[in-house]
């Protein structure tokens, strides 16, 4: 009698529509499906060699990703900096006829900091691995094919601060003590920066420190224009107790200081008469492509034909 049963549901399972032993077909309800994160990166190809970055002006926080509430991990956004990104890339198309490439994170801040390592950026939630991943390389793809046709590139890194100096604060992973050094005493750490590259190829030969508060470094350009710029000519570093940001982890990662042929800036943007309003926009963003083709001319070999 059991032999018979079991005949019975052997030849179940081996027919189409007969009884089976086997679980219900469908998706494992413990793995859940990948999120798609492609929408979530807005990236846009250029022609010249300069890659701007947005990691920190996102505006969508999908209900379904948990809010990142690590200890001492940052959520709040650097207000209108997306809104920058794009306002810069089309000054340079108004101007020069071509255009920047550009990394937008669109997450906000309070969902994923595209500025941290993969487990502060998203508070080690595994579905947005692949988000952290995919912005990196769109980065590193944007590098890439600048330098297909331009022998070096630089990286900006875009952001807002609301620190007490309403200055623009640019970061090449150098130290508000080491900006205080005499020159020779920081020559050394310039090395270890976000443009050590750059020491060593600048067009017209600046190093050192002429590379950041001499009459052609970025921030010595901007305040020329009407954008006081910490390090510049007239404001070569932070004063003790002012703060500062120095540049993170997208400077880091993306930049020269391991070598290579992209250099990176950080650019902390005060908030009023730069990122505030659409017309702040317009204007910075100008004055901004302004100081980058002198730059770009002066230490990249690089000038709009
Ligand atoms: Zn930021």
């Amino acid at each position: 009698m059991r032999r018979v049963l079991l005949v019975a549901l052997l030849a179940g399972c081996a027919t189409a529509d007969g009884p089976s032993v086997l679980p219900p077909p469908g998706p494992d309800p413990v793995t859940p499906l990948p999120l798609d994160v492609s929408g979530w990166v807005n990236s846009s190809d250029g022609t010249i060699p300069l890659v701007i970055i947005a990691p920190h002006g996102g505006d969508l926080a999908p209900t379904e990703l948990p809010d990142r509430d690590c200890a001492g991990c940052e959520t709040v956004n650097d207000a209108n900096t997306q809104a920058l990104a794009l306002e810069i890339a089309d000054a340079f198309e108004r101007r020069v006829g071509r255009r920047p490439f550009v990394v937008i994170n669109r997450l906000h801040r309070r969902k994923f900091d595209a500025n941290r390592d993969q487990g502060e950026a998203t508070d080690d939630h595994a579905p947005l691995f692949p988000l952290w991943t995919l912005f990196h390389q769109r980065i590193d793809s944007a590098k890439a094919r600048a330098l297909r046709v331009h022998t070096r590139a630089l990286v900006i890194d875009l952001h807002g601060h609301a620190h007490a100096v309403p200055r623009l604060e640019l970061g090449y992973l150098l130290s508000a003590a080491n900006l205080r050094l005499p020159a020779a005493q920081l020559r050394p750490f310039l090395f270890a920066s976000s443009i050590a590259g750059l020491d060593s190829t600048s067009v017209v030969g600046d190093s050192g420190i002429a590379l950041l508060t001499g009459p052609r470094a970025l921030g010595t350009r901007l305040a020329a224009l009407g954008y006081p710029a910490v390090p510049s000519a007239t404001d070569p570093a932070p004063l003790l107790g002012e703060s500062y940001f120095n540049g993170g982890f997208n400077t880091a990662r993306h930049g020269s200081q391991a070598g290579g042929a992209v250099d990176a800036v950080q650019i902390e943007c005060n908030f009023t008469g730069v990122r505030d309003t659409a017309t702040s926009r317009t204007v910075f963003a100008d004055a901004l492509v302004t100081a980058l083709l002198a730059y770009f001319d002066d230490h990249y070999d690089w000038s709009p034909a």
